[in-house]
């Protein structure tokens, strides 16, 4: 069986808790990655959710992209979050996980992508241990050694929020991309994201998954 690592970025929306509520009925753990700005937003439901096992992951203040942003920007906006999120974890009892995904992927401008990962190392952030994770591009762009995390399976439900371009035009062109995971032998970093535009899919994609026999973990965070 493989398993499935779940991720979901741009926490917290309003319908964050009935997500979360959701997944601890089906038994199923995920990572949230949040923005600092929505925490502040929401303070009372991610303690609600770290209480009840789930991980809150640091994806920026304000979800930039960080290639176009100076270093001292996007220093700020990993060190602000930072701190949101540690004070969060204080207030559930509880220690920070350290785990950071940039906004939409992006590492940062080719002068600053070192000097970054740097930052996050200082910070004490680090890669999860995710098994099984046999793609050879995730190995070949180092995405296993980087300070941050990226995904290897993206259900791209965002693209139903409006024309990005993309082959997904409809919710039947995600269920048919989530299908296509089934001819790997990896184990899969699946991206979902909180957007209330999406809420409505976001239960029937987790189903979907369920019926593809993952079994759902977290990964080691040492
Ligand atoms: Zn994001």
């Amino acid at each position: 069986m493989r398993i499935a690592y779940l991720t979901i970025d741009d926490s917290p929306s309003k319908d964050f808790k009935k997500k979360v509520d959701y997944l601890l009925k089906k038994n199923i753990p995920a990572i949230f990655f949040c923005r600092g700005d929505l925490i502040e937003k929401r303070e009372k439901e991610i303690i609600y959710a770290i209480k009840k096992g789930f991980i809150i992951g640091n994806h920026s203040y304000n979800h930039p992209h960080f290639s176009q942003l100076s270093f001292e920007d996007e220093t700020e906006q990993i060190k602000k979050t930072d701190k949101i999120i540690n004070n969060i974890y204080k207030k559930a009892g509880l220690k920070s996980k350290k785990i950071f995904r940039f906004p939409y992927g992006d590492k940062g401008n080719n002068k600053t992508i070192k000097k970054l990962q740097q930052v996050l190392k200082n910070l004490i952030y680090r890669q999860p241990e995710w098994h099984g994770i046999t793609y050879k591009w995730f190995k070949d762009r180092k995405l296993d050694k980087n300070y941050d995390c990226y995904w290897t399976c993206d259900i791209k439900e965002w693209c139903l929020k409006g024309n990005y371009n993309e082959d997904i035009k409809t919710f039947n062109d995600v269920l048919k991309r989530i299908n296509k995971t089934r001819n790997s032998n990896s184990n899969e970093i699946i991206l979902m994201h909180d957007h209330e535009q999406t809420t409505k899919y976001f239960f029937k994609i987790i189903d979907e998954l369920i019926k593809k026999d993952f079994k759902f973990c977290l990964p080691d965070i040492k």
